[in-house]
């Protein structure tokens, strides 16, 4: 068996292969964690995009989306708090001059605790069987019960440091738990330094005094700064939102884990205008139905949980993650946070604008409350790639690599293939082709054996195979060979339309999520 970091190598080298992702720029050794994504990646990308869009634009009547520029007046930064606070404490190793993020490396220590805990779990599990009372061994055995006085330990001396901003504690922090560097395996540590996470650059030129601006490091702001272009134009009444897609950048002290952690990624936004004192409500609406929408793809629920959040922004009153099972463990793929007013606050002091609400059936003027859901799309593409990715065993000795992705995902839905190039068959296989590819991404395919074929298609998710032969010329049928089965049907022509549009359309989702 391999472990999860080879399947996780092999995850990575199968994206570049067959043209989900590459490395940027990859003809000068590439540039550190930024990504180009191909034909394939693309696509998969896009769906995955449509059905946040859709699921937000279109099953919502109150939710409208825009699309703002990723240069905003620098100003934006002052008031959202990023140009002093949005900052990551990092730490260099002396011997091996590479540099972490100092909270990282304790959380990296605080899951190894939690493992070990786990471990004993397992074990004694295993041991006792049936019989086995998991809540009882936790509490009463000596091993698991020393793990967790430290991880309990720990976590309260790490909250209060992260919270009090107290760079010398974090130091601390390292060297008392013995943490090295896992390249040098060190503890020769400098001091803990903040590091801000905005990119900048200048506009204009410098002779008219060029303005310093950010690369901006979330999309939320270009809604904040909209609020009141769209709530007027859109005669929008509260409760309503305002949904975005588009690029964020955020240099990264550490980037690692491919797509998870990007210095240029691409964000999917919904900022949800309430009224104050209905936060909680609306907060545990949208935490209940972002899990669904991820639900509803079914790559196993069992994938999912929430991280609710203890150490808070300064400006939310409740915050959770929707984690993801990845091959590096439960990571954080989406952020629901219940923003208060301070954003909208903030601009209408930094701006001099009022930015309120007028509500007519309280006859009064508010600033609204926010609830926001925020997800990676890069993120959300590598736990989709990561729950498909399947090397099987087949009968007969052969092994195949197959992505299962959820079908409405899949880069390609069809590829048709003559069996042979000659006898007319391509022709009859250009007409089928013909007949799907305004609905369908579909693909052509004649070269190399039908197996070899096939194998292409798993490797990249085609959901649909579609196999013409002589029989075709008579019958009007064609083989369909499917992805996940590799069982093979015999299927009318005039029915391929319909038995694809069932697999790949979308609104089966959308019924599942107003369920
Ligand atoms: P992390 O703690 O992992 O750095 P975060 O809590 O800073 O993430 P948010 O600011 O809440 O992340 O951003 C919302 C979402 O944007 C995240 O859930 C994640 O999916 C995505 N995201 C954030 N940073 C990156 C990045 N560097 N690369 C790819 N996706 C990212």
């Amino acid at each position: 068996m391999a472990t999860q970091e080879e399947t996780f190598k092999k995850l990575v080298a199968h994206c570049k292969e067959y043209g989900f992702v590459f490395p940027s720029s990859e003809i000068y050794d590439g540039l550190g964690a930024v990504y180009d994504y191909g034909q394939n990646g693309v696509e998969l990308k896009n769906n995955i995009k449509r059905y946040w869009w859709d699921s937000m634009t279109l099953l919502h009547e109150n939710i409208v989306g825009i699309d703002a520029a990723i240069f905003m007046h620098p100003t934006t930064w002052k008031a959202s708090g990023h140009v002093d606070a949005f900052n990551d404490p990092l730490i260099d190793n002396r011997d091996s001059k590479k540099r972490y993020r100092a909270d990282v490396l304790i959380e990296d220590q605080l899951a190894k605790i939690e493992e070990k805990i786990n471990k004993e779990v397992e074990k004694a599990a295993k041991r006792f069987g049936d019989s086995f009372d998991e809540a009882m061994f936790r509490q009463t055995n000596p091993r698991v019960m020393e793990h967790q006085e430290h991880w309990n330990q720990l976590h309260e001396r790490y909250s209060k440091a992260m919270n009090a901003g107290d760079l010398a504690e974090l130091k601390q922090i390292i060297l008392d738990e013995e943490i090295v560097c896992p390249i040098s395996g060190t503890r020769n540590w400098t001091d803990v330094r903040q590091f801000n996470l905005m990119f900048q650059t200048e506009m204009g030129s410098t002779a008219d005094g060029a303005m310093k601006i950010y690369l901006r490091p979330e999309t939320a702001q270009g809604i904040f700064v909209n609020y009141l272009n769209v709530q007027k134009t859109g005669r929008m009444k509260i409760p309503f939102g305002i949904a975005q897609i588009g690029k964020a950048f955020r240099n990264e002290i550490v980037a690692r884990q491919f797509v998870f952690r990007m210095r240029e990624f691409e964000q999917m936004e919904m900022q949800f205008f309430i009224k104050p004192g209905t936060e909680m409500e609306w907060f545990k609406h949208w935490k209940e139905f972002r899990l669904k929408w991820h639900k509803a793809l079914g790559l196993g629920d069992e994938k999912y949980r929430y991280h609710d959040h203890e150490k808070l922004a300064h400006y939310a009153n409740a915050a959770t993650d929707i984690e993801f099972l990845m091959p590096f463990g439960f990571k954080e793929v989406e952020g629901i946070h219940s923003r208060t007013n301070f954003d909208l606050s903030q601009h209408a002091k930094y701006s001099g604008k009022k930015i309120e609400y007028f509500d007519p059936e309280l006859n009064e003027s508010y600033t609204p409350f926010v609830i926001e859901t925020s997800i990676g799309v890069d993120r959300m593409f590598l736990s989709i790639m990561c729950a498909a990715y399947k090397e099987e065993q087949l009968e007969g000795g052969d092994t195949r690599v197959v992505l299962n992705l959820p079908p409405v995902l899949a880069p390609v839905k069809a590829c048709v293939m003559p069996l042979v190039k000659k006898d007319g068959l391509p022709e009859k296989a250009r007409e089928v082709m013909d007949m799907l590819k305004f609905d369908f991404k579909t693909t052509y395919d004649e070269k190399d054996s039908i197996g070899k074929r096939y194998r292409r298609q798993d490797a990249i998710g085609t959901p649909f195979c579609i196999t013409i032969d002589h029989d075709t010329l008579n019958d009007n049928c064609v083989t369909v060979r499917y992805r996940d089965t590799m069982a093979q049907d015999r299927v009318k022509i005039d029915e391929l339309h319909e038995m694809i549009r069932k697999a790949v359309d979308m609104k089966q989702l959308y019924r599942k999520l107003m369920a």
